[in-house]
């Protein structure tokens, strides 16, 4: 069998793993991608959030996508029957990137793919991680190409970008139940004919369709706009039919998506993807480190996925730098605890979208503007920033304001 040796070795070409692998790259450290699949290929996560360019800009990424022309993203909006609550990055709290893309998957991650190729890494597309050895922090991986052909890459450390394959959990038995509730979604590319100004392409749309059952609306600059929507799964059984009949039918059944979506034509047949909430208890051990998915992945509804991917990626990056050059690194502190405070920001909000608290403060009659902009600033993915309250005491924060809304309007009601 052939074995080669690298430095650092990285699973999966998605996001996680071609920043982490570019900042290493950087370092003057050998690194080797494999990835699955043949690139371009389809993944969902369409709508980047600001905090995710600070890492693509480490990871010297930025020009190669301005060069694609992807759809610039302003803000978010959220939209329930005739009420709208729109947040702008520019209006933030913490300061940073203002703006991001929206992204066809396929050709956002072949450009990140391309532009580390180039640098000097090698990308060994449509190869499968099918075992890894550890000794010590050092490990020989068994790979497979397309053709059933087995080889080895010995590494001195191993980042786990591989998403949804998360194949160092599923090897080692590192797997954990998420503690969210498992939803689906059903969703499709749209050639968005009946799209105007007034729909504002910069920005994603969640619409509230009815508690717990949202849609999303993210134009791409071709034209072309993704529209998903998210539920539980004894939702979708109320529409009869192929994917396609239950879409169209509940694009009929939202009016703010009937006139717009009217018979519209697919790019794709509708898919469905269920149940991709996963955790393990470690995002670490002796010779790796999980990025991205691996870690852990909430649910769609703040964009969070590509961000956190980044981010812990580019974290990740910079302490397999300095393991290599045999500095000590205290993995429990420095990656594991702020990954952790990221997912669990984002988690709290998660809950409190299917809660139904965020939609009491989204759509309040009185929105207070410095509160709107500290909550903005975690829907731009910045969530380190202790001197947000909101990001601070995001386990509390939310339930409090939605508590001091619903008595301020029950006190308005009675005068
Ligand atoms: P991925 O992008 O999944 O890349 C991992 C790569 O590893 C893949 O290319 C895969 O082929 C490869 N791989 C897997 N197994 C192996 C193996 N054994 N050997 C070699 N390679 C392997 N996020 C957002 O930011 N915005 C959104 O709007 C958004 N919407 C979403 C909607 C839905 C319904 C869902 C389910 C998710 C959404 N996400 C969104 C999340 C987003 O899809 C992920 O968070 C993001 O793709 C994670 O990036 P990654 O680099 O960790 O993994």
């Amino acid at each position: 069998m052939n074995t080669e040796k690298v430095d650092v070795l990285v699973i999966g070409a998605g996001p996680s793993g071609t920043v982490a692998a570019s900042i290493i790259h950087q370092a003057g450290y050998s690194v080797k991608i494999v990835e699955k699949l043949k690139f371009p290929r389809f993944v969902i996560g369409e709508s980047l959030l600001p905090r995710s360019m600070e890492a693509l800009e480490e990871a010297g990424f930025i020009e190669a996508i301005k060069a694609k022309g992807f759809q610039e993203k302003y803000g978010a909006k959220f939209v329930k029957g005739d009420e709208v609550c729109d947040f702008t990055f520019k209006e933030q709290h913490t300061p940073g990137w203002t703006w991001t893309w929206q992204v066809t998957r396929a050709d956002f991650d072949k450009t990140l793919a391309d532009t580390v190729e180039a640098m000097g890494v090698p990308v060994a597309y449509e190869t499968t991680v099918t075992d890894i050895r550890f000794n010590g922090s050092d490990s020989v991986t068994t790979v497979e190409d397309v053709n059933g052909n087995k080889s080895q890459i010995e590494a001195r450390f191993i980042v786990d970008g591989s998403g949804y394959g998360r194949v160092i959990p599923r090897l080692f038995n590192l797997e954990k139940a998420s503690n969210l509730q498992p939803r689906k979604a059903l969703f499709a590319h749209t050639k968005d004919v009946r799209r105007s100004m007034a729909d504002e392409p910069n920005r994603i749309t969640a619409v509230v369709h009815q508690p717990g059952t949202w849609i999303w609306i993210i134009p791409f600059s071709s034209g072309v706009t993704s529209v998903g929507f998210v539920s539980d799964p004894s939702f979708f059984n109320s529409y009869p039919g192929t994917p396609e009949q239950q879409y169209r039918a509940m694009l009929e059944a939202e009016p703010n998506t009937r006139e717009r979506f009217r018979d519209v034509e697919l790019v794709f047949e509708p898919r469905i993807l269920e149940s991709w909430s996963a955790t393990t208890d470690k995002f670490y051990g002796e010779g790796f480190v999980l990025t991205g998915n691996v870690t852990e992945f909430l649910d769609p509804i703040f964009s969070s996925g590509v961000t956190l991917a980044c981010v812990s990626a580019q974290t990740a990056a910079k302490l397999v730098i300095r393991k290599l050059k045999g500095e000590s690194v205290d993995w429990e502190a420095e990656y594991m605890a702020p990954t952790m405070q990221g997912v669990n920001t984002f988690r709290s909000y998660v809950m409190a979208w299917y809660e139904g608290t965020l939609d009491k403060i989204f759509f309040s009659k009185e929105p207070q503007p410095e509160v709107k902009n500290q909550i903005c600033s975690v829907l731009a993915g910045y969530v380190w920033d202790y001197s947000n309250p909101f990001v601070k005491n995001h386990d509390t924060a939310l339930k409090r304001l939605a508590r001091t809304i619903e008595l301020t309007e029950k006190i308005k009601q009675d005068q």
